[in-house]
């Protein structure tokens, strides 16, 4: 398993160093399947980065592997959370074939540790063809869930859009979530008290606990019924 709390201790932005290269790179689903001239620039290049809850962060133009928490991705331009990466998701593919499309803006919604390596590298050392396939593959992945988040921004309410959210952090990270309502509110780019009053409900019915700075979902199956399922 990958250690949250060894990793705590490299600062944001900090090469990785010896003790933290090879469990980062090992324990994410996707990187530790990458060609092993990949995995090795990460090793030799990548740079541990850490979010806490809340915290508004610079995209840089390097592809991201996210090794816990959640981070929301926002587009600088509009504001609008183009997606959300949770744990074993890459991001940041498309720095490497057009720095266009950096910078942009991430919130992590829970405590976040990714690895970053230089998108630019990463297309010198495998080719711009090998990059384009590997955002080949995830894009129309990326194209669904950005489609089906705007169906359920313009579709569903609110309250269900609330459990929904959490619903989706509670399937990466376990029940006890250290997140608030206005970090919520501003992943889902509504008014705070619309999600107050949504997560007070659910609360109300049993499907999770409030407590100071985060929320602990005691009854999944009771948020899973109330979320919208997008
Ligand atoms: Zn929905």
């Amino acid at each position: 398993m990958y250690d949250a709390a060894s990793a705590l201790a490299v600062s944001s932005g900090d090469p990785i160093s010896e003790d933290h290269r090879p469990q980062g790179v090992r324990d994410h689903p996707v990187l530790r399947l990458m060609p092993d001239e990949v995995q090795d620039l990460v090793r030799r290049k990548g740079q541990m980065r850490s979010g806490r809850a809340g915290e508004s962060l610079e995209g840089r133009a390097a592809v991201g592997f996210v090794l816990d928490g959640a981070l929301a991705a926002f587009d600088r331009k509009n504001m609008a959370c183009v997606g959300l990466h949770g744990r074993g998701a890459m991001f940041g593919w498309e720095a490497s074939l057009a720095s266009a499309f950096y910078p942009v803006r991430f919130l992590p919604l829970i405590d976040t540790h990714w690895i970053e390596a230089p998108a630019a590298e990463l297309s010198d050392l495998m080719g711009q063809a090998w990059v384009e396939h590997v955002f080949a593959r995830h894009a129309l992945d990326r194209l669904s869930r950005v489609q089906a988040e705007a169906a359920c921004n313009a579709v569903h309410q609110v309250p269900h859009r609330t459990a929904n959210w959490i619903r989706r952090l509670y399937e990466t990270s376990g029940p006890e979530l250290r997140t608030t309502q206005s970090i919520l509110a501003q992943a889902m780019g509504v008014q705070r008290t619309s999600v107050n009053a949504a997560v007070k409900a659910l609360e109300r019915d049993g499907a999770l606990k409030l407590s100071r700075g985060r929320m602990v979902v005691t009854d999944p199956a009771r948020l899973h019924r109330f979320a919208c399922g997008c």
